[in-house]
Protein backbone atom coordinates (compact mmCIF):
# COMPACT_ATOMS: atom_id res chain seq x y z
CA UNK A 1 0.00 0.00 0.00
CA UNK A 2 1.64 3.27 -1.50
CA UNK A 3 -0.27 5.21 1.38
CA UNK A 4 1.85 3.10 3.96
CA UNK A 5 5.21 4.15 2.53
CA UNK A 6 4.86 7.48 4.59
CA UNK A 7 7.49 9.63 6.02
CA UNK A 8 8.95 7.13 9.02
CA UNK A 9 9.06 3.92 8.39
CA UNK A 10 8.96 4.80 4.58
CA UNK A 11 12.18 3.21 3.69
CA UNK A 12 12.40 0.19 5.62
CA UNK A 13 8.79 -0.73 4.42
CA UNK A 14 9.13 0.42 0.89
CA UNK A 15 12.40 -1.49 0.66
CA UNK A 16 11.03 -4.77 1.96
CA UNK A 17 8.40 -4.66 -0.18
CA UNK A 18 10.76 -3.80 -3.09
CA UNK A 19 12.60 -6.85 -2.19
CA UNK A 20 9.47 -9.10 -2.50
CA UNK A 21 8.51 -7.29 -5.75
CA UNK A 22 12.20 -7.78 -7.63
CA UNK A 23 12.59 -11.39 -5.88
CA UNK A 24 9.00 -12.29 -7.71
CA UNK A 25 10.19 -10.70 -10.76
CA UNK A 26 13.48 -12.02 -10.44
CA UNK A 27 11.90 -15.82 -9.88
CA UNK A 28 9.51 -15.47 -12.68
CA UNK A 29 11.53 -14.36 -15.29
CA UNK A 30 14.03 -17.21 -13.58
CA UNK A 31 11.40 -19.81 -14.16
CA UNK A 32 10.30 -18.46 -17.72
CA UNK A 33 13.87 -20.06 -19.17
CA UNK A 34 14.63 -22.75 -16.04
CA UNK A 35 13.55 -25.02 -18.68
CA UNK A 36 15.62 -23.93 -21.86
CA UNK A 37 18.56 -23.79 -19.55
CA UNK A 38 18.41 -27.38 -17.92
CA UNK A 39 17.92 -26.03 -14.48
CA UNK A 40 15.20 -27.86 -13.96
CA UNK A 41 15.51 -31.99 -13.01
CA UNK A 42 13.76 -34.98 -11.04
CA UNK A 43 14.07 -36.82 -8.11
CA UNK A 44 12.46 -40.03 -7.20
CA UNK A 45 11.14 -41.24 -4.13
CA UNK A 46 10.93 -44.78 -3.75
CA UNK A 47 7.20 -46.39 -2.87
CA UNK A 48 7.11 -49.59 -1.04
CA UNK A 49 4.82 -52.54 -0.56
CA UNK A 50 4.43 -52.80 3.43
CA UNK A 51 3.75 -56.18 3.29
CA UNK A 52 6.23 -57.70 1.04
CA UNK A 53 8.86 -55.13 1.38
CA UNK A 54 9.07 -54.31 -2.28
CA UNK A 55 10.12 -51.29 -4.17
CA UNK A 56 6.69 -51.09 -6.49
CA UNK A 57 7.06 -47.01 -7.64
CA UNK A 58 8.33 -44.01 -7.14
CA UNK A 59 7.07 -40.12 -6.72
CA UNK A 60 8.44 -37.97 -9.25
CA UNK A 61 9.37 -34.49 -7.58
CA UNK A 62 10.06 -31.87 -9.47
CA UNK A 63 13.79 -29.99 -8.38
CA UNK A 64 14.88 -26.31 -9.34
CA UNK A 65 18.77 -25.19 -9.57
CA UNK A 66 18.36 -21.67 -9.94
CA UNK A 67 22.41 -20.12 -10.82
CA UNK A 68 22.15 -17.42 -8.32
CA UNK A 69 19.95 -18.48 -5.65
CA UNK A 70 20.75 -21.99 -5.89
CA UNK A 71 18.23 -24.96 -5.09
CA UNK A 72 14.27 -23.00 -4.57
CA UNK A 73 12.04 -24.95 -2.56
CA UNK A 74 9.05 -26.65 -5.10
CA UNK A 75 6.93 -25.08 -2.35
CA UNK A 76 8.20 -21.54 -3.56
CA UNK A 77 7.99 -22.00 -6.93
CA UNK A 78 5.39 -24.40 -7.99
CA UNK A 79 2.94 -21.61 -6.70
CA UNK A 80 3.95 -19.38 -8.81
CA UNK A 81 4.25 -21.75 -12.15
CA UNK A 82 0.66 -22.16 -11.80
CA UNK A 83 -0.05 -18.36 -11.39
CA UNK A 84 2.01 -17.27 -14.36
CA UNK A 85 0.49 -20.58 -16.30
CA UNK A 86 4.40 -21.76 -16.49
CA UNK A 87 3.00 -25.21 -14.58
CA UNK A 88 1.61 -26.16 -17.94
CA UNK A 89 4.83 -26.57 -20.09
CA UNK A 90 6.82 -27.75 -16.88
CA UNK A 91 4.45 -29.66 -16.25
CA UNK A 92 4.72 -31.72 -19.82
CA UNK A 93 7.84 -31.75 -19.29
CA UNK A 94 7.83 -33.47 -15.90
CA UNK A 95 5.75 -36.04 -17.50
CA UNK A 96 7.89 -36.76 -20.46
CA UNK A 97 10.94 -37.26 -18.22
CA UNK A 98 9.82 -39.35 -16.00
CA UNK A 99 7.62 -41.66 -18.47
CA UNK A 100 11.34 -41.96 -20.53
CA UNK A 101 12.86 -42.28 -17.03
CA UNK A 102 10.64 -45.05 -16.22
CA UNK A 103 11.39 -46.52 -19.92
CA UNK A 104 14.99 -46.02 -19.20
CA UNK A 105 14.82 -48.62 -15.92
CA UNK A 106 12.64 -50.98 -17.22
CA UNK A 107 15.23 -51.86 -19.89
CA UNK A 108 18.04 -51.54 -17.39
CA UNK A 109 16.80 -54.01 -15.03
CA UNK A 110 13.85 -55.53 -16.54
CA UNK A 111 11.86 -54.32 -13.58
CA UNK A 112 8.62 -52.43 -13.96
CA UNK A 113 8.23 -49.77 -11.86
CA UNK A 114 5.04 -46.98 -11.61
CA UNK A 115 5.45 -44.10 -11.55
CA UNK A 116 3.39 -41.35 -9.63
CA UNK A 117 3.44 -37.42 -11.06
CA UNK A 118 2.21 -34.42 -9.49
CA UNK A 119 0.01 -32.34 -11.48
CA UNK A 120 -1.31 -29.08 -10.16
CA UNK A 121 -5.19 -27.57 -10.03
CA UNK A 122 -4.01 -25.25 -13.22
CA UNK A 123 -2.86 -28.16 -15.06
CA UNK A 124 -6.22 -30.27 -15.13
CA UNK A 125 -7.37 -26.94 -16.21
CA UNK A 126 -5.64 -27.07 -19.27
CA UNK A 127 -7.82 -28.26 -22.30
CA UNK A 128 -4.63 -30.25 -24.05
CA UNK A 129 -4.06 -32.14 -21.07
CA UNK A 130 -4.80 -35.71 -22.11
CA UNK A 131 -3.27 -35.29 -25.49
CA UNK A 132 0.04 -34.49 -23.73
CA UNK A 133 -0.40 -37.35 -21.48
CA UNK A 134 -1.81 -39.87 -24.55
CA UNK A 135 1.53 -38.35 -27.03
CA UNK A 136 3.81 -38.68 -24.02
CA UNK A 137 2.96 -42.69 -23.58
CA UNK A 138 3.11 -43.03 -27.40
CA UNK A 139 6.41 -41.30 -27.53
CA UNK A 140 7.66 -43.71 -25.10
CA UNK A 141 5.73 -46.75 -25.06
CA UNK A 142 5.16 -46.67 -21.47
CA UNK A 143 2.08 -48.76 -20.19
CA UNK A 144 -0.40 -46.08 -18.67
CA UNK A 145 -0.98 -48.24 -15.85
CA UNK A 146 2.71 -47.51 -14.86
CA UNK A 147 1.91 -43.53 -14.79
CA UNK A 148 -0.36 -42.26 -11.81
CA UNK A 149 -1.46 -38.84 -11.81
CA UNK A 150 -1.17 -37.25 -8.65
CA UNK A 151 -4.32 -34.65 -8.07
CA UNK A 152 -5.66 -32.90 -4.37
CA UNK A 153 -9.06 -33.28 -2.89
CA UNK A 154 -9.37 -29.08 -4.56
CA UNK A 155 -9.05 -30.18 -8.32
CA UNK A 156 -11.32 -32.69 -8.59
CA UNK A 157 -14.01 -30.50 -5.96
CA UNK A 158 -13.71 -27.83 -8.88
CA UNK A 159 -16.50 -29.22 -11.49
CA UNK A 160 -15.59 -26.72 -14.37
CA UNK A 161 -16.10 -28.95 -17.50
CA UNK A 162 -12.82 -28.66 -18.28
CA UNK A 163 -11.87 -30.48 -15.05
CA UNK A 164 -14.54 -33.45 -15.37
CA UNK A 165 -13.80 -33.57 -19.27
CA UNK A 166 -10.06 -33.95 -19.09
CA UNK A 167 -10.78 -36.84 -16.27
CA UNK A 168 -13.32 -38.94 -18.33
CA UNK A 169 -10.16 -38.32 -20.81
CA UNK A 170 -7.67 -39.72 -18.75
CA UNK A 171 -9.92 -42.52 -17.36
CA UNK A 172 -10.16 -43.49 -21.33
CA UNK A 173 -6.73 -43.50 -21.32
CA UNK A 174 -6.23 -45.76 -18.49
CA UNK A 175 -3.68 -43.85 -16.62
CA UNK A 176 -4.25 -44.19 -12.22
CA UNK A 177 -4.92 -41.59 -10.43
CA UNK A 178 -4.75 -40.74 -7.13
CA UNK A 179 -5.52 -38.14 -4.08
CA UNK A 180 -2.53 -36.50 -3.11
CA UNK A 181 -2.26 -34.83 0.69
CA UNK A 182 -5.56 -37.16 1.57
CA UNK A 183 -7.67 -35.54 4.51
CA UNK A 184 -6.25 -32.09 4.41
CA UNK A 185 -8.82 -30.90 1.71
CA UNK A 186 -12.11 -30.50 1.27
CA UNK A 187 -14.22 -33.26 2.59
CA UNK A 188 -16.42 -33.95 0.39
CA UNK A 189 -16.41 -37.50 -0.40
CA UNK A 190 -18.37 -37.45 -3.32
CA UNK A 191 -16.07 -37.12 -5.97
CA UNK A 192 -14.48 -41.12 -4.51
CA UNK A 193 -17.62 -42.34 -5.78
CA UNK A 194 -17.72 -40.24 -9.30
CA UNK A 195 -14.17 -40.48 -10.58
CA UNK A 196 -12.40 -43.57 -10.90
CA UNK A 197 -9.39 -43.28 -8.40
CA UNK A 198 -7.06 -45.81 -7.38
CA UNK A 199 -5.43 -44.97 -4.47
CA UNK A 200 -5.36 -42.14 -1.43
CA UNK A 201 -2.31 -41.18 -0.16
CA UNK A 202 -2.89 -39.93 3.60
CA UNK A 203 -1.24 -36.57 4.22
CA UNK A 204 1.91 -36.70 5.97
CA UNK A 205 0.58 -34.56 8.75
CA UNK A 206 -1.70 -37.70 10.02
CA UNK A 207 1.37 -40.01 9.98
CA UNK A 208 4.14 -37.99 11.51
CA UNK A 209 2.43 -38.02 15.11
CA UNK A 210 1.93 -41.89 15.27
CA UNK A 211 2.60 -43.98 17.05
CA UNK A 212 1.47 -41.69 20.03
CA UNK A 213 -0.80 -39.22 18.51
CA UNK A 214 -4.37 -40.83 19.22
CA UNK A 215 -6.56 -38.97 16.58
CA UNK A 216 -4.08 -38.72 13.93
CA UNK A 217 -3.66 -42.88 14.71
CA UNK A 218 -7.46 -42.93 14.87
CA UNK A 219 -8.06 -40.72 11.55
CA UNK A 220 -5.34 -43.22 9.52
CA UNK A 221 -7.10 -45.84 10.62
CA UNK A 222 -10.19 -44.62 9.51
CA UNK A 223 -8.82 -43.64 6.26
CA UNK A 224 -7.40 -47.09 5.45
CA UNK A 225 -10.60 -48.90 6.48
CA UNK A 226 -12.54 -46.47 3.86
CA UNK A 227 -10.45 -46.72 1.35
CA UNK A 228 -10.07 -50.34 1.30
CA UNK A 229 -14.20 -50.33 1.69
CA UNK A 230 -14.30 -48.42 -1.39
CA UNK A 231 -11.42 -50.99 -2.88
CA UNK A 232 -8.96 -47.97 -2.95
CA UNK A 233 -5.26 -48.55 -2.22
CA UNK A 234 -3.56 -46.16 0.62
CA UNK A 235 -0.66 -45.16 0.56
CA UNK A 236 0.98 -43.20 3.80
CA UNK A 237 3.00 -40.55 3.17
CA UNK A 238 5.96 -39.28 5.21
CA UNK A 239 6.86 -42.14 6.97
CA UNK A 240 9.98 -41.25 8.82
CA UNK A 241 10.38 -44.05 11.74
CA UNK A 242 10.08 -47.81 11.83
CA UNK A 243 6.96 -47.57 14.68
CA UNK A 244 5.07 -45.45 12.21
CA UNK A 245 5.97 -48.76 9.65
CA UNK A 246 4.98 -50.94 12.63
CA UNK A 247 1.85 -49.72 12.83
CA UNK A 248 0.81 -48.92 9.31
CA UNK A 249 1.35 -52.55 8.50
CA UNK A 250 -0.53 -53.41 11.44
CA UNK A 251 -3.15 -51.52 10.45
CA UNK A 252 -3.43 -52.72 6.42
CA UNK A 253 -2.06 -49.87 4.87
CA UNK A 254 -0.55 -51.18 1.40
CA UNK A 255 1.86 -48.49 0.78
CA UNK A 256 4.13 -46.21 2.16
CA UNK A 257 6.58 -43.64 1.27
CA UNK A 258 9.07 -41.27 3.17
CA UNK A 259 12.57 -40.61 4.30
CA UNK A 260 12.37 -44.19 6.08
CA UNK A 261 11.92 -45.81 3.02
CA UNK A 262 14.35 -43.90 1.03
CA UNK A 263 14.52 -40.01 0.50
CA UNK A 264 13.61 -38.43 -3.03
CA UNK A 265 16.79 -39.20 -4.96
CA UNK A 266 18.49 -39.06 -8.41
CA UNK A 267 17.71 -41.51 -11.11
CA UNK A 268 21.07 -42.98 -10.89
CA UNK A 269 20.13 -44.47 -7.19
CA UNK A 270 17.22 -45.59 -8.01
CA UNK A 271 18.37 -47.42 -10.95
CA UNK A 272 20.84 -49.21 -8.33
CA UNK A 273 18.37 -50.16 -6.17
CA UNK A 274 16.32 -51.60 -9.22
CA UNK A 275 19.24 -53.39 -10.22
CA UNK A 276 19.71 -54.92 -7.15
CA UNK A 277 22.92 -53.16 -5.99
CA UNK A 278 21.73 -52.19 -2.34
CA UNK A 279 18.86 -53.75 -0.51
CA UNK A 280 15.82 -51.37 0.04
CA UNK A 281 16.38 -47.62 1.33
CA UNK A 282 17.95 -44.96 -0.55
CA UNK A 283 20.18 -41.98 1.96
P1 LIG B 1 3.77 -33.91 -2.39
O1 LIG B 1 3.36 -34.35 -3.74
O2 LIG B 1 2.84 -34.18 -1.27
O3 LIG B 1 5.20 -34.57 -2.16
C1 LIG B 1 5.67 -35.02 -0.93
C2 LIG B 1 6.63 -34.05 -0.30
O4 LIG B 1 7.04 -34.54 0.96
C3 LIG B 1 7.92 -33.86 -1.10
O5 LIG B 1 8.36 -32.51 -0.90
C4 LIG B 1 8.88 -34.84 -0.42
O6 LIG B 1 10.23 -34.52 -0.59
C5 LIG B 1 8.44 -34.70 1.02
N1 LIG B 1 8.71 -35.89 1.83
C6 LIG B 1 8.73 -37.18 1.43
N2 LIG B 1 8.96 -38.01 2.47
C7 LIG B 1 9.09 -37.24 3.56
C8 LIG B 1 9.33 -37.52 4.97
O7 LIG B 1 9.49 -38.67 5.39
N3 LIG B 1 9.40 -36.44 5.80
C9 LIG B 1 9.24 -35.17 5.36
N4 LIG B 1 9.32 -34.17 6.25
N5 LIG B 1 9.00 -34.86 4.05
C10 LIG B 1 8.92 -35.89 3.17
P2 LIG B 1 8.90 -31.61 -2.11
O8 LIG B 1 9.70 -32.44 -3.03
O9 LIG B 1 9.48 -30.38 -1.50
O10 LIG B 1 7.55 -31.22 -2.88
C11 LIG B 1 6.57 -30.41 -2.27
C12 LIG B 1 5.31 -30.37 -3.09
O11 LIG B 1 5.53 -29.72 -4.34
C13 LIG B 1 4.76 -31.75 -3.47
O12 LIG B 1 4.05 -32.30 -2.39
C14 LIG B 1 3.88 -31.40 -4.64
O13 LIG B 1 2.63 -30.92 -4.20
C15 LIG B 1 4.64 -30.25 -5.29
N6 LIG B 1 5.39 -30.79 -6.45
C16 LIG B 1 6.60 -31.40 -6.50
N7 LIG B 1 6.93 -31.75 -7.76
C17 LIG B 1 5.90 -31.36 -8.55
C18 LIG B 1 5.62 -31.43 -9.97
O14 LIG B 1 6.37 -31.98 -10.77
N8 LIG B 1 4.43 -30.86 -10.40
C19 LIG B 1 3.54 -30.27 -9.55
N9 LIG B 1 2.42 -29.75 -10.06
N10 LIG B 1 3.76 -30.20 -8.22
C20 LIG B 1 4.92 -30.74 -7.72
MG1 LIG C 1 2.59 -35.98 -4.48
MG1 LIG D 1 1.50 -35.27 -0.58
MG1 LIG E 1 1.69 -31.49 -1.34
Amino acid sequence: HAKNCGKNNAKLYCSALTTRIMSHVKLETGLRRALQNNELYLHYQPQIDVRSAQLVGVEALLRWRHPELGLVAPDDFIPLAEETGLIVPIGAWVLRTACMQVRAWQEQSGRAVRVAVNLSARQFKDENLAQTVLSVLDETGLDPRLLELELTEGTLMDDAQATLSTLEQLRAIGVYLSIDDFGTGYSSMNYLKRFDVRALKIDRSFISGLPEDSENAAITRAIIAMAHGLKLAVVAEGVETAEQLQLLQQYGCDLAQGYLLGHPSPEEAIGELLMGACETVVR
